[in-house]
């Protein structure tokens, strides 16, 4: 039975493809489609500059990299998108 991995916001425990071991991946948060879009969508709203830079601050607008810890290799990227 195959278990389908969901890479979310939170680490999750899982054998890494590139090194085969057994591992909990480390997150990482990055600036993804979605923190573009709500800093676009702030600037149309007419937002000051100061506050369409806000999602660049939130790491709930922003991608997550799982990457092992051991090898140091991407193994997924959530995106909110
Ligand atoms: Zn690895």
């Amino acid at each position: 039975m195959t278990v389908i991995q969901q890479f979310r916001e939170s680490p999750v425990h899982t054998k890494c493809p590139h090194c085969q071991a057994e591992i909990v991946t480390a997150t990482q948060y990055e600036t993804g489609t979605l923190t573009w879009i709500i800093c676009v969508v702030l600037c149309l709203v007419g937002c000051d500059f100061g506050c369409c830079l806000i999602p660049f601050c939130v790491d709930g607008c922003k991608d997550v990299i799982h990457s092992c810890p051991n090898c140091r290799q991407t193994i997924s990227r959530y995106s909110r998108m």
